[in-house]
């Protein structure tokens, strides 16, 4: 059994690297964070901003859901400060919606999901901007949570156990010892131009839908998909609980408020290069009349705004939304034998500690570290101490 502290670098300060980053840091690693941007400037800062209660994904993917649920409740108890607890509706809009209900009602009690069917009178009373043609609706504990506030929380969190955020260092490349084992990461210093090395026991690849293009440093694959979505922000926030529409995932079938705006999403395809995604102005037009749909003075309601961003699948045969909404950690020594190298990529924000616990418990397999997660225990840090705590070594 190893007795000195291990050091972990973890590639990515997404909401999966800011977690990972409290995991290991909380059982005694020293934790360096390698990051080319700020912290959530890849899909984790553009992203929609809904707490999954799971029951979204309760028909298609009951793996996914059941991993929500329950982070659902463990996020709710640790970040606070990051979310509104405002629950959410399914509403049936036309009868294809009401033909999906009875799949959705045994799906989100299989998956332990709190499901409660109220009354047309008390979601409009509850709602009063929805669409007054609901035909049933389905309350759930759904929420909103602030992206940024989540991942600093987080990050801050890892700070308090010693963690240091390396941001703008834009990893290009791996070291290797005299057995080929990875001992580190080189990187470009995004300010200076210059090439800095850091060096680790192990290295997490924690680059969500860059995972694929990452791993490819080390020789390795990682069958990640980038699918990206668009999200179109209103200037008024029209309801107070997340409407989701009552159907299979689908384009448009979520609207969220967020403080004082209301936001539709999203479309998914598939992309190569999840660096520069455009905004297509027919997936605008199509968010606006979905959004529109569910609460009928969209349509009259000005944008503020569009915006994409990637989500990191795991692909296989299927492609987009067929493909899971579930995580995936490969131990690349295992795989292709490549020793110092582990990768968790896949997953929901609303999922990212859970994520972050079972890459932890595979590290520290991997080193003999014998340390058990604890960050579904305790409260995270309050996430203005991020820019407080100590700075980055390098
Ligand atoms: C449109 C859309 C809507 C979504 N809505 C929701 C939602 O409502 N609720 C929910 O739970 N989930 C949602 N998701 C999913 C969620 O946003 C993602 O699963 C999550 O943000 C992924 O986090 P991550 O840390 O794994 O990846 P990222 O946030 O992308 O982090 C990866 C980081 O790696 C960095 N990086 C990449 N390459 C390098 C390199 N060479 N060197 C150094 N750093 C590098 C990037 O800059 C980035 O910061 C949504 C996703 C999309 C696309």
């Amino acid at each position: 059994m190893k007795t000195t502290p291990p050091s972990a670098i973890i590639i990515g300060a997404g909401f999966t690297g800011c977690a990972l980053a409290y995991d290991l840091a909380q059982r005694g690693f020293a934790v360096m964070v390698v990051e080319r941007g700020e912290l959530a400037s890849g899909t984790s800062g553009r992203t929609h901003g809904l707490l999954h209660s799971g029951a979204r994904y309760c028909v298609t993917d009951a793996e996914a859901a059941i991993e929500c649920i329950q982070e659902n409740i463990i996020l709710r108890r640790i970040a606070k400060q990051c979310i509104e607890y405002n629950g959410g509706y399914f509403v049936a809009l036309d009868d294809a919606d009401l033909g999906y209900a009875p799949a959705f009602f045994q799906g989100v009690q299989n998956c332990g999901i709190p499901v409660d069917e109220i009354s047309v009178k008390r979601a409009l009373e509850a709602e009063p901007a929805l669409n007054p043609k609901i035909l049933t609706a389905f309350q759930v504990p759904d929420a909103a949570f602030d992206p940024l506030r989540l991942a600093m929380a987080f990050a801050a969190s890892a700070r308090q156990h010693g963690a240091k955020f390396n941001t703008f260092f834009d990893v290009v490349g791996f070291l290797r010892d005299g057995q080929g084992k990875i001992c580190g990461v080189s990187a470009i210093n995004r300010h200076s131009g210059k090439p800095v090395d850091f060096h680790a026991d192990i290295t997490v690849n924690a680059t969500g839908a860059w995972a694929g293009k990452v791993a490819e440093f080390a020789g390795v694959t990682v069958p990640v998909r980038p699918t990206p979505g668009v999200m179109v922000a209103y200037e008024k926030r029209v309801t107070t609980r997340v409407i989701n529409r009552l159907c299979e995932p689908d384009d448009g079938d979520i609207l969220l408020p967020q403080r004082r705006m209301a936001v539709i999403g999203t479309t998914s395809f598939e992309v190569e290069e999840a660096d520069y995604i455009p905004v297509y102005p027919d997936q605008v037009k199509q968010m606006h009349q979905r959004a529109a749909l569910l609460v009928p003075e969209l349509e009259n309601i000005k944008m503020r705004g569009a915006y994409m961003s990637a989500r990191p699948l795991i692909g296989g045969m299927m492609s987009g939304r067929s493909l899971s909404r579930t995580f995936k950690c490969y131990d690349h020594q295992t795989d292709e034998g490549i020793n110092g190298l582990v990768t968790v990529t896949g997953g929901k924000a609303t999922t990212c500690r859970a994520m972050a616990e079972k890459t932890a418990d595979l590290v520290c397999q991997k080193l003999g570290w014998q340390r058990v997660c604890e960050t579904a225990q305790y409260p995270l840090a309050d996430y203005h101490l991020y820019y407080q705590a100590n700075e980055a070594a390098a």
